[in-house]
């Protein structure tokens, strides 16, 4: 049912910074190194594998 796995990525829009929803311990979503209130949702890191043998 839940999808507690998944690790959502937030971006400060102000300082660009990365952070995740751990990091936001304040209710409401601000930007903890800023205070921005302005952040983007960016869907978990996703690693490129691409595998290259012949
Ligand atoms: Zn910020």
């Amino acid at each position: 049912m839940g999808e507690a796995a998944s690790r959502k990525i937030y971006m400060c829009l102000r300082c660009g910074r990365v952070f995740s929803l751990e990091d936001m311990i304040t209710p409401g979503v601000h930007c903890p190194y800023c205070g921005y209130r302005i952040i983007v949702k960016i869907r978990s890191f996703q690693t490129k594998r691409i595998s290259h043998i012949e």
